[in-house]
């Protein structure tokens, strides 16, 4: 049976609910000082505002050593009502110090595997993904090596693969090296930030192969392309691909938390869903936020 791991069971795809495919409660990063997610409280607090507008599932894609606070995401699931996926995988190495990923080397994938099968250090939370992150047109030696290891733990356990793709870009070059290189199948990977490199020819090549595609952190005043991610989504649709289309908030400051004054995981469903209807209708959208991230999550674990 395929289900979707989260951090206090494994869910029936069917069972999510409502789905924010790729978001943070949890997220630290020498990159982000002073901006952190941290507050345990104001985690909390998100994820209700988010139930309240319907929400039903948040996919958490912060990976490993940034600060995921494992251990704490069983209690908010439980307190909230909404359903939460944690990951395992690796960032850009800009986002660690040199110890952190010298005690990685040579074993990466091992890691992966053991985070997704036993728990994440002694938590006993599982991860449901494997998060890495590629560069800005390119994969450096980190990325190779971090994607390498992701297949490797695919290979072992069938748990899907999402990609950070820098300013959306690069999404061949992983789809080259995951897929081609390592064997991992198109449709168990999930590339994101598609919403901001708006190219609908690289986007069309990029779903042919059968791998999901997601449209995530709108309101950036830095990704300044939310205006063109509904034709976008449109032309995805018309070729044929809608059941490989995904929808996200990525929320990675305090500040853009709701509870903190910003648009937040809420606004995906009070703006971003129907401002998509628009274009696509409320049946495709409603499919973006179920099905397809029912199917783009499960695995069959045994
Ligand atoms: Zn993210």
């Amino acid at each position: 049976m395929s289900a979707v791991r989260t951090v206090l069971d494994d869910v029936a795809p069917g069972d999510l609910g409502v789905c924010d495919a790729h978001d943070h409660l949890f997220l630290t990063s020498p990159r982000l000082a002073g901006q952190e997610l941290r507050s345990l409280p104001a985690a909390r607090a998100e994820l209700e505002a988010f139930r309240r507008q319907g929400g039903g599932t948040v996919v958490q894609w912060t990976p490993y050593g940034m600060g995921r606070r494992a251990a704490d995401l069983p209690a908010l699931s439980r307190a909230t009502g909404v359903h939460v996926v944690a990951a395992t995988g690796l960032h850009q190495d800009v986002h660690y110090d040199d110890e952190t990923l010298a005690g990685l080397r040579g074993r990466l994938a091992e890691v992966f595997v053991a985070e997704l099968t036993e728990g994440i250090g002694n938590s006993g939370v599982r991860a449901g993904l494997i998060k890495v992150a590629g560069g800005f047109h390119t994969l450096d030696a980190h990325a190779r090596r971090t994607m390498a290891a992701a297949a490797e733990a695919h290979h072992a356990t069938g748990a899907p693969v999402a990609v950070h793709l820098e300013l959306g870009t690069g999404a061949l070059d992983v789809l080259d090296l995951l897929c081609d290189t390592s064997g991992v199948p198109p449709h168990r990977v999930i590339l994101g930030h598609l919403n901001r490199s708006p190219d609908p020819v690289t986007h069309r090549q990029i779903a042919r192969t059968g791998c999901y595609l997601a449209f995530d952190g709108p309101s950036r005043a830095h990704h300044a392309t939310d205006w063109r991610m509904p034709d976008a989504v449109r032309a995805l649709a018309d070729a044929g691909h809608g059941d490989r289309l995904l929808l996200g908030g990525d929320t990675t400051t305090a500040s853009a938390r709701s509870v903190d004054g910003g648009p937040g995981m809420p606004y995906l469903l009070r703006r971003v869903a129907p401002r998509l209807a628009l274009a696509v209708g409320d049946g495709l959208v409603r499919r973006m936020l179920t099905e397809n991230p029912g199917r783009a999550f499960a695995v069959d674990w045994s």
